[in-house]
């Protein structure tokens, strides 16, 4: 099992959710802070979300996370590739 695997399956799905849209997991971890997702664009300016290990509500806190993937705007290699047209 790879590290990072986190032990809700709530946040883990919004981890994985995360990695798709090509957020990267940094494992500067430390007290409450499980992982650091950082968003594709690698500068200051990039969204950066913490990863609680043990958040109160995982489902809450899951959503938040990919509230904040949705709400990136600096995610392009999804376009690039092209979506899947149907
Ligand atoms: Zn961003």
């Amino acid at each position: 099992m790879p590290r990072g695997t986190h032990p809700k399956k709530e946040v883990r799905d919004a981890v994985e959710y995360a990695k798709e849209h090509g957020w990267r997991v940094a494992e500067a971890g430390g007290g409450h802070v499980f992982c650091t997702l950082l968003c594709p664009l690698k500068s200051r300016e990039g969204h950066r979300f913490f990863v609680h290990s043990t958040p109160q509500n995982p489902g809450n806190h899951a959503k938040r996370l990919k509230d904040l993937v949705d709400k990136c705007e600096h995610n392009d290699n999804q376009n690039q590739q092209g979506e899947e047209e149907p």
